[in-house]
């Protein structure tokens, strides 16, 4: 009818204008390094079309960003294709939400289930291959299937091992960032050209001088291996990584209802862990603590330890549905989204 079709035209004018924005604001955030709007108007916008194309699923282009990956792709750097995608991550925006999504994911899962929480350092995405225990290659996230091969500048980073403690062949991924008090000191002496930390340290990988970047104290947290066999978790994998001689951030922490997991904590005192009742304490608290950190973070990663589990699970597109993250700034809710029509 009349009403349903009047309805509909607006929604098509809506994703259309919604659509073009965020591929211009993508482009503005991964590949000049210049956001043009912070990441809660992005994330409104974002959800706002993720909404209308439930609501109409015929108006999803094939081309929506809702569908990828945001691309920092380059042509000032060689394409290498990932051997496994480098996707993004489900989002929840309060810990309400996030509690809600653990317990769908726990609800489909018998027993033995335990989270890991992360935090979601604010840097830059990398992929480090290593071939007999030498990096081989360091490629970005790219569009999340190729990636820029950005090794002579990856290798100046005195964190990054040249040379692992075993001759394994793996990929491993990890962020590169700037800690807060170098980038202070850095972006002063270049005119306050850089709006935080992230776009520092984005601008700086993607220099064609190799000598320039060895210039910023660039430093990486790793949080994920790939390996054929051996870890059966997401703990496991963490300790693999730290004997292997990569650094990987030590707040961490592991909420289980499993009773096998107390040697873990045993072995990591710095690892907080608890029951899952806990979790909800341990994210108010690690929001609180942001700011006293020396890196950015701009949420949480919530993830399921257990591998199989995770296999089990699988990915989306866009998204593995083993993890999602906690994002310390709402959009605001879907219903005042609606006002977007004007204001954009
Ligand atoms: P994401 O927010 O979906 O998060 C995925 C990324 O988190 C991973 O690729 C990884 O690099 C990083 N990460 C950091 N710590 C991690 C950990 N411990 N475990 C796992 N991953 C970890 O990232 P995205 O897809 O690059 O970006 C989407 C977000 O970027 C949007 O929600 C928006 O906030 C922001 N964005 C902003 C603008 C803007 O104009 N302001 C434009 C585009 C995107």
């Amino acid at each position: 009818n009349d009403e349903v079709q009047k309805q509909k035209e607006k929604a098509t004018e809506e994703v259309r204008r919604l659509a073009d924005l965020l591929f211009r604001y993508n482009r503005a955030y991964y590949i000049e390094g210049k956001p043009e709007v912070s990441d809660t108007e992005y994330d409104r916008l974002f959800l706002r079309l993720q909404e209308l194309e439930e609501q109409w699923p015929e108006l999803k282009r094939e081309d929506s960003p809702t569908l990828r990956v945001g691309s920092d792709l380059s042509s000032d750097f060689p394409e290498v294709e990932h051997r496994v995608p480098v996707l993004s991550l489900d989002k929840a925006y309060s810990v309400e939400e996030l509690l809600g999504w653990m317990g769908r994911t726990s609800g489909r899962e018998a027993s033995g289930l335990s989270f890991v929480v992360e935090e979601k350092i604010d840097g830059v995405s990398i992929v480090l291959y290593y071939r007999g225990g030498i990096l081989e290659r360091a490629v970005t996230r790219g569009n999340g299937y190729v990636g820029n091969d950005v090794t002579d500048n990856v290798r100046t980073i005195g964190s990054v091992p040249l040379r692992l403690t075993e001759a394994v062949d793996i990929a491993v991924r990890g962020e590169i960032y700037l800690p807060k008090a170098s980038f202070e000191s850095l972006n002063r002496k270049m005119g306050n050209l850089y709006v935080n930390p992230r776009n520092l340290a984005a601008g700086t990988l993607r220099r064609v001088k190799s000598r320039e970047v060895a210039e910023v104290p660039l430093t990486i947290f790793v949080y994920e291996g790939f390996f054929s066999d051996g870890p059966k978790s997401h703990l496991e994998i963490l300790e693999y990584l730290q004997s292997l001689g990569f650094r990987t951030n030590r707040r961490v922490g592991i909420f289980t209802n499993r009773t096998d997991l107390a040697d873990f904590s045993r072995r990591h005192p710095d690892w907080q862990s608890g029951t899952w009742d806990e979790l909800e304490g341990y994210v108010r608290t690690s929001t609180e603590e942001r700011g006293s950190l020396d890196y950015e973070i701009d949420g949480l990663v919530v993830k399921i330890n257990e591998l199989d589990v995770r296999d089990r699970l699988g990915y989306t597109g866009h998204h593995p549905r083993w993890a999602i993250a906690y994002k310390f700034e709402s959009p605001t809710g879907t219903s005042i989204i609606k006002s977007i029509d004007i204001q954009v």
